[in-house]
């Protein structure tokens, strides 16, 4: 029975106990109290102030390509952004945070705009690829941006604009790793070149991800960031391929992914985490620092 209603705003769809395992590609977790699906800027700030008003706490989330949610669920509101408004201007695009990647791509290949095809099979949207510094085949999507258009979460009235420089953009990490702020559209800039030549490329990247990921499966990606140490390499030499603990299993494709085969908790990744993890400290005296992000209760 639902003893607290929650408010529901224009643009937006509200969830009460809403399963996770539908709002990330790893298919793992339990139930968010409250789910809001917002579908404009307008909203998302709304449900986000919303929450700050009434002492809820939220998590704002993209397409889930990077989250581990705990199987508890989350005692909180999750905001699925799903503002996708996408604007050319010359060679400029403004994307909203909820915009897919894989729209960009198709999008900016037909009017001959390079940049994002190197991003080709990577499930991100842009507020997710911004906030995890998101890069493939040596190319990153900080080369790209020009600004990002943001809110900090207790001060939700002041819309502050971010050059590239403030963004402190590194491997897999950004300055919104450690300050909470919403992002709402980002400016990029691509330059000009042949759509067919864009395309192949497109298509190279896309096939070497086929051929080298198990893009079948359901996984968060690589689950550990790369250091001096290789993780796929590394687990691939410890001969972990293939482990697994319940129905979380450690891909035979490629050793940096972890699968879910079916019906794999939140414990069993992170119990395979920690094994992995033991294992590399025996051998190196070091341990891998995530890539994933663990979502608690
Ligand atoms: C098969 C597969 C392949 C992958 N390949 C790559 C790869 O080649 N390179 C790579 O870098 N990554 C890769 N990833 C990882 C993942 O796709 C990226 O990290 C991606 O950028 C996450 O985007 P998302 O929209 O799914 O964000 P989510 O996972 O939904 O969220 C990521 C973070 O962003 C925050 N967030 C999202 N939207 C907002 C917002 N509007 N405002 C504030 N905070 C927000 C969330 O709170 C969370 O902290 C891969 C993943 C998979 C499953």
């Amino acid at each position: 029975m639902c003893l607290f209603s929650m408010k529901i705003f224009k643009d937006c769809i509200y969830i009460k106990d809403a399963n996770l395992k539908d709002y990330c590609t790893f298919k793992i977790g339990g139930q968010a109290k409250h789910l809001y699906t917002t579908y404009t800027n307008t909203a998302l700030l709304e449900v986000c102030n919303y929450c700050n008003v009434h002492n809820i706490k939220y998590k704002i989330i993209g397409n889930g390509s990077n989250l581990l949610f705990d199987d508890k669920g989350y005692n909180g509101a999750i905001i699925v952004n799903r503002s996708k408004k996408l604007r050319f201007v010359d060679n400029f695009v403004y994307a909203d945070g909820g915009t897919n990647i894989g729209e960009i791509i198709q999008k900016s290949t037909q009017r001959n705009l390079s940049g994002f095809e190197y991003f080709a099979g990577i499930p991100s949207s842009v507020a997710g690829g911004i906030i995890n510094s998101l890069g493939a085949f040596d190319k990153q999507i900080s080369d790209l941006v020009e600004y990002v258009i943001c809110y900090k979460k207790n001060n939700l009235k002041k819309r502050i604009i971010l050059k590239k420089v403030d963004c402190h953009f590194e491997y897999r990490n950004s300055l919104f790793k450690h300050e909470d702020y919403v992002i709402t559209r980002v400016k990029f800039k691509l330059t000009r070149d042949d759509k067919t030549k864009i395309f192949e490329r497109m298509k190279s990247c896309l096939n070497k991800k086929i051929s080298t990921q198990p893009v079948d499966n359901h996984s968060a990606g690589s689950v550990f960031k790369r250091s001096t140490l290789i993780p796929a390499k590394i687990i691939d030499e410890l001969g972990l391929k293939g482990k697994n603990i319940g129905d979380a299993q450690i891909s035979v494709k490629h050793a940096g992914f972890i699968i879910n085969n079916a019906n794999a908790r939140s414990k069993d990744v992170q119990q395979l985490i920690d094994y992995i993890n033991d294992c590399v400290y025996r051998q190196f005296k070091q341990k891998f620092d995530l890539e994933i992000e663990y979502i608690p209760y």
